[in-house]
């Protein structure tokens, strides 16, 4: 869209801002716009459009922290200028990232002199603080490898499957095999023994984790570095740990300060923490702590003298703001030891309160530990009829975020939903999560059940979709992702079902090539011509069969964009719910809708949309970041 020149000046003045010229045409999305807008145009717009975003406070989702105190934010603002890397020209903003360092080592019991300056840096979250400590175990180890003249070409990292995202991208972007300890049902951390069972001469170390992101459970650093001190005896070697407290380095010396984790284990060689998270700082800061000098390769550190004095630095990036350093600092001389322990145990308190109202409905399992994480993680008793993923959309009609997904490897057919109860998530808000969570479970009992399956018996039927079936549910999702159209060998009634409805899609889109308008696609191949759209049961908003194609079709998310130009309202008030993954199609269309009437897409219940669903998304869930 081009604005036309010429328009005279009253216009603007004249108009009220929604009769403006500027919010009744709609704006280019992929290329800039030729003319300039007045400025209080272009906010309205995009203050309105951000009105569709979910609601930060009460995305329980997150362990990101969505609340400050106002004197803070001040300070914030007052920093947004400033680039964090002119350290010398702002000497006093590089002063608070060390006296930061100073206080976190000292927090984790770095052993180090009263006056002793701890070794560490400020980074931008525990991802990148992860990828330096990672590279500087690989360096130790790979110098070490050189000196006994022995090849240093295949370093591996231990870790559990449970693992946050940012080891698989370190492993990935260094080039580093990751070793993932499975985990098994009802245990869902890693073992210390099978990780030391991992080790080898080529481990450049083992990465617990304080707070695993999926129950928020410890691990048990301490029994690790007994096992590894072991057999680090018997071989010769010398295997570090890296403890991984991005979400609990800020919860344990608060409540446990008992629990040994930290560097009162000889093996802890660096701990890395998210600011972010219980460090109580808007999103944008992590921490990484190193035990000494000497656990830091010095030919990692870049000395730069362009700004001014010689400054090491060890960073990935090079700009960046300093509102984050600034507003930790802020937290850790404005609260003190005392101030995070009493907002830790309100948190805890508030968890407790949280797991108690569940389990009084006597319809969940609580699968997160008392003792981590303040959070609860839950799964449905019986899913036979309806299961987690429902719940979590049927709470985002009263506004709640509530993630649910699959575990990670040997667990993947255990699904949870996770609430995250952070420093802003009040008795009130945790009473009233209780209360709705009540409803929606009634509101889903008086529905059909979502798993279509001729008439046999619904609990039994989910019990005996055996972990092997799931498996081939994925390949074959998959298979037919890769190349719909090739006819695959294999005939249960799940893949001619798929095969059915693959191959009308692929039919429908030939045939609607040469046509301008939409391409209808029928959802139910025996019923061509009759579905034109399908309800979303969340919204009862129809949508376009033509947005479900898209969608379906995997395409990147400019046809997202597109699905949210329609201005179709079911869209856009579910901004985050509705992508077009394979698991939000399956998730947001259902063998009914909220008014029980069954929908033209009935018979694709067939393919057990749920288990397609945890099967295809398993790993994408992990990595779309739920843990953040
Ligand atoms: C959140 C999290 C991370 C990633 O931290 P960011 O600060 O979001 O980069 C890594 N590991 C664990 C255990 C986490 O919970």
């Amino acid at each position: 869209m081009v604005l036309s020149h010429g328009v005279s000046g009253s216009d603007e003045s004249v108009h009220s801002t929604f009769a403006s010229r500027y919010v009744r045409t709609s704006l280019p999305r992929f290329r800039m716009l030729e003319q300039s807008i007045p400025k209080e145009a272009a906010y309205q717009i995009i203050n309105d459009e951000l009105m569709l975003d979910g609601n930060p406070r009460l995305n329980l989702a997150s362990f990101v922290t969505t609340w400050m105190e106002p004197e803070c934010d001040k300070l914030i603002q007052a920093s947004v200028n400033k680039n964090y890397v002119d350290m010398d020209e702002y000497p006093v903003t590089t002063e608070l990232q060390n006296r930061c360092v100073n206080m976190i080592a000292h927090l984790f019991n770095a052993p180090l002199g009263e006056s002793e300056t701890a070794v560490g840096v400020g980074t931008v979250g525990s991802s990148e603080a992860i990828m330096l400590a990672g590279l500087a175990f690989k360096r130790r180890w790979q110098n070490k490898m050189r000196a006994a003249g022995k090849p240093c070409d295949k370093p591996n990292i231990v870790t559990g499957a449970n693992v946050q995202v940012c080891w698989e991208k370190f492993a990935r972007y260094f080039e580093v095999e990751l070793k993932e300890v499975k985990l098994s049902d009802g245990y869902y951390i890693m073992d210390p023994s099978k990780a030391v069972d991992l080790v080898d001469e080529n481990t450049i170390c083992v990465a617990a984790i304080l707070g695993s992101t999926l129950n928020g459970e410890f691990e048990d650093v301490k029994l690790l570095n007994d096992l590894l001190t072991e057999k680090n005896a018997r071989t010769g070697w010398d295997t570090p740990i890296h403890v991984d407290a991005a979400s609990g380095g800020f919860i344990a010396p608060f409540l446990y300060p008992e629990l040994e984790w930290d560097f009162r284990l000889p093996l802890v060689k660096s701990i890395n923490v998210s600011g972010h998270k219980y460090g109580l700082v808007y999103a944008g800061i992590g921490w990484c702590i190193w035990r000494s000098k000497e656990d830091l390769p010095d030919e990692l550190i870049f000395h730069i003298n362009y700004l001014g004095a010689d400054q090491p630095t060890f960073t990935l990036n090079f700009s960046k703001g300093s509102s984050q350093v600034i507003a930790q600092y802020y937290q850790l001389i404005r609260l003190g030891f005392e101030g995070y322990k009493n907002i830790m145990e309100n948190c805890q308190e508030n968890a407790m309160v949280l797991k108690e109202g569940l389990e009084k409905t006597g319809r969940f399992n609580i699968v997160s530990k008392d003792n981590g994480v303040p959070l609860v993680a839950f799964s449905l008793k019986d899913s036979s009829r309806h299961n987690e993923f429902e719940i979590s959309d049927f709470l985002r009609r009263f506004g709640w975020i509530v993630p649910a997904y699959t575990m990670p490897p040997d667990a993947q057919h255990v699904t949870v939903l996770r609430v995250v109860i952070r420093e802003d998530f009040s008795r009130t808000l945790a009473e009233r999560l209780v209360l709705d969570i009540e409803k929606v479970m009634h509101e889903l009992d008086g529905l059909p059940a979502r798993v279509a399956n001729g008439g046999e018996d619904a609990a039994a039927a989910a019990a005996s979709a055996s972990e092997r079936e799931m498996t081939k549910q994925r390949e074959l999702n998959i298979k037919f992702r890769d190349d719909k159209g090739t006819q695959q060998a294999s005939n249960t009634a799940f893949e001619g079902l798929v095969r059915r409805y693959f191959d009308t899609f692929e039919h429908r889109l030939r045939r609607g090539k040469s046509s301008k308008s939409r391409r209808p696609l029928h959802l139910q191949p025996s019923k061509a011509n009759s579905a034109k759209s399908v309800q979303a049961p969340h919204t009862g908003c129809f949508e376009q069969t033509s947005h479900f194609t898209l969608r379906k079709s995997g395409q990147p998310s400019e046809d997202f964009d597109q699905v949210l130009g329609d201005s179709n309202g079911c869209w856009a008030s579910y901004p985050k719910v509705y992508t077009h993954t394979q698991m939000d199609y399956a998730k947001g269309f259902d063998t009914r809708s909220t008014t029980g009437k069954e929908q033209g897409f009935a018979s694709f219940g067939e393919l057990k949309a749920s288990e397609v669903c945890n099967a295809s998304s398993s790993k994408s869930t992990k990595k779309q970041g739920f843990a953040a």
